[in-house]
């Protein structure tokens, strides 16, 4: 197998393909060995895994998860890699490469068609100018195990932070809406070809099977985490008047007394349940409710 990490290796392989970094396409390449071994380590994949790769590059992480998974299908938006990635992962039988745009997939098709029998999951060092989409992507398809992601850091930060913290936002509830995150652990700017400004990080989102809370209406329960952030420095009674008009600032009072909160009530201090609650008595008071 050859060592793509291996700077000494990968620069000569790029050097011979007139290989050169596209900044747009987010290409920051590992060359740091025990990075992608330690991601495909610690997100569990096994041959019991259909794993959908996001960016496999010149192959590092591929390379990592073909060693270990059943199944491994790698989508790729640039095809100046094809020739490079024949000849680093090319020996690999269980894998299959994607020559598109992984924003304009419909991931629950290829995954019912590329992973039949296997337990599907996401394993990525994403590109970090479509991190946010792609990871949207991944987790409202609701069909993987685990989504494993290297983006940077304080986006790593974000999504696992607790309610009250200067890192909750509204990417926090809708992620850990859909999963629970765990920090895994942190990859210094050293460690890819060419640097990147940042610090990245490693994080597995285990997706929930169920939800240990009743919505009635998702998306009232997505437009009320929104109204809160918008306003995120004000009460909430202030973002839910101006995020929900029909309910005027009497009526966002009467919601938020109504789910037993305190009128000073600040929307960044709520937790996923108690956004459930606000949610549900605006659902409740909807006309033909
Ligand atoms: N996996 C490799 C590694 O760790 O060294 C490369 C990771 S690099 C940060 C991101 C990869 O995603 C690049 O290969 C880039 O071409 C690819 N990429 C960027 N935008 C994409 C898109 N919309 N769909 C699929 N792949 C994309």
């Amino acid at each position: 197998m050859i060592q793509v990490c291996d700077i000494q290796v990968m620069k000569p392989l790029l050097a011979q393909h007139g290989f050169h970094f596209s900044k747009a396409k987010g290409q920051n390449f590992l060359i740091a060995p025990w990075v992608p071994e330690s991601i495909a380590v610690e997100s569990g994949v096994d041959e019991t895994a259909g794993v959908l790769e996001i960016g496999p590059g010149i192959g590092s992480l591929t390379q990592q998860l073909c060693l270990r998974a059943g199944k491994v299908c790698a989508v790729e938006v640039d095809t100046r890699l094809k020739p490079i990635l024949e000849l680093t992962v090319g020996e690999f039988s269980n894998l299959e490469i994607l020559w598109k745009d992984v924003l304009k997939l419909d991931i629950n098709a290829l995954v019912q068609e590329k992973f039949a029998g296997l337990r599907p999951m996401a394993c990525a060092n994403l590109p970090y100018y479509i991190t946010s989409p792609i990871l949207s992507a991944l987790l409202e398809a609701e069909c993987f195990d685990s989504v494993t992601v290297m983006v940077q850091k304080e986006v790593a930060q974000r999504i696992a932070a607790a309610p009250g913290t200067a890192d909750y936002s509204a990417f926090t509830v809708f992620c850990q809406y859909y999963a629970e995150p765990e920090l895994l652990f942190e990859v210094s700017a050293h460690c890819f070809l060419p640097q990147p400004k940042v610090t990245s990080a490693v994080i597995t989102l285990r997706t929930r099977k169920e939800r240990p809370w009743d919505i009635l209406d998702e998306e009232v329960f997505f437009r009320v985490v929104k109204a809160s952030f918008a306003m995120r420095r004000k009460k909430l009674s202030n973002g839910l008047a101006s995020g929900f008009p029909e309910l005027g600032k009497a009526g966002a009072a009467e919601v938020i007394a109504a789910a037993g909160f305190d009128a000073n009530v600040r929307g960044e201090t709520l937790s996923i349940p108690e956004f459930a609650r606000i949610a549900n008595e605006i659902t409740k008071r909807r006309p033909g409710a």
